[in-house]
């Protein structure tokens, strides 16, 4: 398939960039502006194929729409990828090269860090250009975004709670968190001040180690872990852990974690409604790592950062209220909410507030 077939008139902007004498070879997408410059991280990967390479980023920049629309944020939706090993290919000149394309778009695209991509290679990237966040502390940015994910996923869970056993205290509660790592992590220690019962499950051994340490977690085999009887399942590691096989086996109250593309095709949130398991869907629950480096571009206030983060406890109460009363699946709920702020909020750029400024996006700095 083509690159225009593949954008099916959905996208604004695709734009490759190469640099041979560095290695660059990236591609940046962009979404949708309708909200604002189109924010997302740059994910630095060998992908077997450009074709991967393409499809990866037209669904992540897809997915940062809905995140920053869900979230409130003024933000629209993108992406871009470096196609490559960080590990063997990553050079200052190669990140610099990144950042020239990157401000080549005037602020269109604002990028951050992501999977292949560190807060230090982000400072590399902001000696070419304006349009980056994620930066170091050091550089005035917010340092760690998952401290910020892991307080909204246990904001979430306490919507689930309000939502599901009309109270939001967590006390004695049982939550499976599937991956400790930097989120998991962090949420097991947010649960047990909470008193919380945890257990914990992981495939790097000195991980779960550490859990069952800091916070006297019960462990489980990391293949099964979906399937413990338990109030909150909090997948906190891979993608598509909600799918054909897992389903069957759940034991859940509700299913409220950090990871991205929790479910593994859309109808598997009808499929947990059918089940009468609540669903907090994925981008609503962990945008607080958004939020963070979102907060970043206005000069970065932890305090405000943090206060942003609360909402997401307001946001999912609602998309399950919506839910409920439009008898649609959770997933559901959130993509309309984040579609309709998408359409009103943009509708209203349509007015013209001094000759000359049309309609483009704010710069971001
Ligand atoms: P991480 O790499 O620090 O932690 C992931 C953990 O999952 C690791 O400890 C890893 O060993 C474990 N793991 C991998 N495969 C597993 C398996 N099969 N079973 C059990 N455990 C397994 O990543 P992170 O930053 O904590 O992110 C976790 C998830 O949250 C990812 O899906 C990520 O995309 C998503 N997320 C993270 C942020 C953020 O701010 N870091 C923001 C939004 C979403």
């Amino acid at each position: 398939m083509g690159a225009f077939e593949l954008m099916d008139g959905e996208y604004e902007q695709v734009v490759y960039n190469h640099d041979p004498v560095s290695g660059l070879k990236a591609i940046i997408a962009i979404h949708s502006t309708a909200l604002g410059p189109a924010l997302g991280g740059t994910r630095f990967y060998p992908y077997a194929t450009e074709d991967d390479a393409l499809r990866d980023v037209l669904r992540l920049a897809r997915g940062m729409s809905y995140k920053a629309a869900a979230a409130g944020l003024d933000l629209g939706g993108g992406k871009a990828v470096i196609i490559g090993d960080p590990k063997r290919i990553k050079t200052e000149a190669l990140l610099r090269a990144h950042g020239r394309f990157v401000e080549s778009l005037a602020g269109r695209y604002i990028t951050a860090e992501d999977v292949g991509t560190f807060s230090a290679d982000m400072d590399v990237v902001a000696r070419e250009t304006r349009f980056v966040t994620g930066r170091s502390i050091l550089n005035g940015g917010g340092g760690d975004p998952s401290l910020n994910t892991a307080y909204g996923v246990l904001r979430g869970i306490q919507a689930v709670a309000d939502e599901l056993w009309q109270s939001s205290e967590l006390a004695g509660r049982h939550v499976v968190v599937q991956g400790v790592g930097k989120v998991g992590y962090e949420l097991c220690r947010l649960l047990h001040e909470a008193d919380v019962r945890l257990t914990v499950a992981d495939v790097d051994v000195d991980n779960v180690a550490r859990a069952v340490n800091d916070f006297r977690a019960d462990t489980a085999d990391p293949h099964k872990v979906h399937a413990i009887p338990c109030d909150v399942f909090a997948p906190c590691a891979l993608g598509a852990i909600i799918n054909d096989d897992t389903l069957p086996e759940l034991a859940c109250a509700a299913v409220a974690g950090s990871a991205n593309n929790v479910l593994a095709r859309l109808e598997h949130g009808r499929a947990l409604r059918d089940l009468g398991i609540l669903y907090a869907p994925d981008y609503v629950i962990n945008a607080g790592g958004l939020i963070n480096v979102a907060d970043e571009l206005r000069g970065y206030s932890p305090e405000r950062a943090r206060a942003r983060v609360e909402g997401i406890f307001g946001t999912l109460r609602m998309i399950f209220h919506r839910a409920k009363e439009r008898g649609v699946p959770t997933a559901e709920a959130a993509d309309r909410l984040a579609e309709e702020r998408m359409r009103e909020v943009s509708r209203i750029k349509l007015v013209r507030v001094s000759p000359g400024l049309g309609s483009a996006p704010t710069p971001a700095r």
